[in-house]
């Protein structure tokens, strides 16, 4: 094979090969290569600037993709340019993409395999380490979030996150519409959310959002209503009804001390069951619950006015929503259920960002789906002490919806 041959199978755009070299006991193959003959102007790699003088030259080796069963490393010729703005400069080279040496493609193909598999996995797979593979993704990330066009932010939610004992909470700012994590901040406090707003949105931007889904906590919406003045605050349903089944957990626990002996043995276990929903359950768990609810009238009770505060959700209009919600009240009275008391004036207490959902229907899930994706994350890899790069890769996953969660709720 002539050198303008493995030109050809290398395609490397303007660059040619003039050397190779090929070890067959090693099974690697090596590359020269430099410019073509027409490819002359030079690219300041710092201020973008063009050159047709190099100021010097020298050769890199990068690992590109490999031929076959060979192995491939390229050394290419590079320039340094004389920048008036930069000084002495590398030029820029469209297949050199960093410092390190693989090649662009190479770390494309790295970053692509890291979408669905772990970084242990692909660190076998290409013959890398570990830590090698972490930073290749993360310039690969880096590079497709520079070219992103961003959507101005309307519909925002906000939770948190925990992170283990070390970094506590984290707060996850999402795009509700993308379905897209757009920021973490360390903490859950409201300076923690007032950074979002600082560093993340200009005026305009802040103005512009008109709804945020969030959690019964004060610190989040403290910080929304005095940021993001046109910006409705509605309940997340999925927060409301983990409420509800803290209560529920709470019934059984006190229904298992209070009573002794045979209806211990019944309640035990059935924790899982009575954080299940109904249409959830098949026929031999129904049967299950309903043994339960014979011996126990407490817990039936608890478990449906569990389900039945879903449906407080169906309603479109306030008036309505604001009866059903009553109405849900009105059943609490005499049956000595603390928990759900403590819910109630809780559910009282937030109203208006209850009924504010017949305003703006945001679509509640989108942060619990967010979420579990991030937690499936942190599970899968341990190299997340960087946030930038947990982030970038959440990011990516609700973009291409490589695995995208549809976080089941045992609400
Ligand atoms: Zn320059």
């Amino acid at each position: 094979m002539r050198d303008n041959e493995f030109t050809k199978i290398l395609g490397w755009p303007g660059y040619r090969v003039y050397r190779h070299e090929i070890n067959e006991g090693t099974k690697s193959l090596r590359l020269w290569v430099r410019r073509k003959q027409g490819n002359r102007k030079l690219i300041c790699s710092g201020c973008g600037r063009r050159f047709s003088d190099a100021h010097d030259s020298n050769e890199r080796e990068v690992r590109d993709l490999p031929w076959g069963e060979y192995r491939t490393t390229v050394i290419i010729e590079v320039y340094r340019v004389c920048c008036p703005e930069c000084g002495v400069r590398i030029e820029k080279v469209p297949q050199l993409p960093s410092k390190a040496p693989f090649s662009k493609r190479f770390e494309e193909a790295v970053g692509l395999a890291c979408e669905s598999a772990s970084v242990r996995q692909v660190a076998r797979q290409f013959g890398l380490a570990a830590s090698t593979v972490r930073a290749i993704d993360l310039r690969y990330l880096e590079r497709w979030s520079a070219t992103r066009r961003r959507d101005p932010l309307l519909e925002m939610g906000v939770d948190e996150i925990y992170f283990g004992k070390q970094m506590k909470f984290i707060t996850v700012v999402s795009d509700l519409e993308t379905g897209e994590p757009l920021w973490f901040g360390q903490d859950r406090k409201q300076e923690t959310l007032d950074e979002f707003f600082r560093t993340q949105l200009n005026a305009t931007q802040r103005k512009r959002v008109a709804a945020a889904c969030v959690d019964m906590w004060r610190p989040f919406t403290n910080s929304i209503t005095q940021w993001a003045r046109n910006c409705r605050i509605i309940y997340d349903k999925f927060h409301i009804l983990q409420h509800a089944n803290k209560a529920i957990d709470e019934v059984r626990r006190a229904e298992f001390f209070r009573k002794g002996g045979r209806m211990r043995g019944v309640v035990k276990g059935k924790r899982w069951l009575l954080l299940t929903r109904w249409m959830n359950l098949d026929q031999h768990k129904r049967q299950q619950l309903n043994q339960l609810f014979a011996l126990n009238r407490r817990v039936m009770k608890a478990y449906l006015l569990k389900e039945s505060l879903e449906r407080l959700w169906t309603y479109r209009y306030e008036g309505a929503m604001l009866r059903y919600l009553q109405s849900w009240i009105a059943q609490l009275r005499w049956q000595r259920l603390a928990p759900f008391q403590k819910l109630a004036q809780m559910l009282v207490e937030h109203l208006d960002g209850i009924l504010n959902y017949c305003r703006t229907q945001v679509r509640f899930g989108v942060v619990e789906a967010i979420n579990g994706n991030i937690k499936s994350l942190l599970r899968r890899g341990r190299g997340y002490k960087n946030l930038a790069y947990l982030l970038l890769k959440a990011q990516r996953m609700a973009v291409t919806k490589t695995e995208f969660i549809v976080f089941k709720k045992a609400a």
